[in-house]
């Protein structure tokens, strides 16, 4: 017979509140770590109904405009069981409408067209919107991830979900910058289904882009987030831990690579680093860390 460890005392009840409210918030942040993933329901759970049949969500910004071939009626399966977002599932970004002016891609000249319009690689088949960037440009920093999430596929916007709103709060927050000051982009304009991690063979495709930004944008710094990142804009990397703490001259500014927030939102003891990345930032920049 197995004779199982006594139970601990129950805290008292204002302890039991703290540690019900630190629950909670540890819950909230693992789901919304799954969504920025693009899991919608956890494994044993009731399959939601499926939705109507429904064009793709109207982009959030103009240059998202391009339409994508109708979606599948059924999400598919992944392989942990779990299941993706449906064409219809309706997502509030986190992140607030930045406070633009109107022609601020002009500088971009027809580039944001041109990606809206670019099937390079397979990617183009598949995505609801591009996803070409936004900020100021020029600029002197630039944030560059991977590649759009479920979010931002359905929105247009670069790091709207879980990760933007983290992402905020470090530009914002941490390094006292306005996120409208910085320009977020990608290295890939079109979601990877699933969220996979990109190919080489897109990584190439969608370089011109990525490069005809830079130019225009002109950062001092650019802010790799993530190991594919890192790979796609320096060529290689073995691995965002080695990577990280250093500043690699590249593509005309100083590359700092660090985590990128969705791997913060796991976790969290990675932050202390993650800061540190930010306040070589901020050296380069000339600005003094708070
Ligand atoms: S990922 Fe880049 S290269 Fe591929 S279709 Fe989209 S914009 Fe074009």
């Amino acid at each position: 017979m197995t004779t199982r460890p006594p139970l601990r005392p129950l805290p008292p009840p204002g302890d039991l509140r703290a540690e019900l409210a630190r629950l909670v918030h540890a819950t909230r942040r693992l789901v919304a770590a799954e969504r920025e993933g693009g899991v919608v329901t956890l494994p044993g759970t009731p399959r939601p109904p499926e939705p109507p049949a429904a064009p793709a969500a109207t982009p959030h910004a103009p240059h998202a405009a391009t339409p994508a071939a109708p979606p599948p009626a059924t999400p598919p399966t992944t392989p942990r069981g779990t299941q993706r977002a449906g064409p219809a599932d309706s997502f509030v970004p986190h992140v607030r409408p930045l406070d633009l002016p109107d022609d601020w891609r002009a500088p971009f000249g027809d580039l944001p067209q041109r990606i809206t319009a670019c099937r390079r690689c397979a990617l183009g088949e598949k995505r609801t919107c591009t996803v070409f960037g936004e900020g100021s440009a020029p600029a002197e920093l630039v944030f560059c991830g991977e590649a759009p999430g479920y979010e931002e596929d359905r929105t247009g916007r670069p790091f709207v979900g879980a990760a933007g709103e983290l992402l905020t709060a470090m530009i914002e927050r941490g390094m006292k910058m306005r996120r409208e000051d910085v320009f977020i982009l990608n290295t890939l304009k079109c979601r990877p289904p699933r969220n996979r991690a990109p190919l080489p063979i897109e990584v190439g495709a969608c370089r011109p882009h990525l490069e005809e930004q830079l130019a225009v944008i002109r950062p001092k710094v650019i802010v790799a987030l993530g190991n594919h990142a890192v790979r796609a804009l320096l060529g290689e990397s073995p691995g965002i831990t080695r990577m990280r703490g250093r500043v690699i001259d590249a593509l005309g500014a100083k590359v700092v690579p660090t985590y990128h927030p969705a791997y913060l939102l796991r976790n969290a003891a990675a932050k202390r680093d993650s800061w540190e990345d930010l306040k070589t930032v901020l050296r380069l920049l000339g600005r003094a860390p708070a």
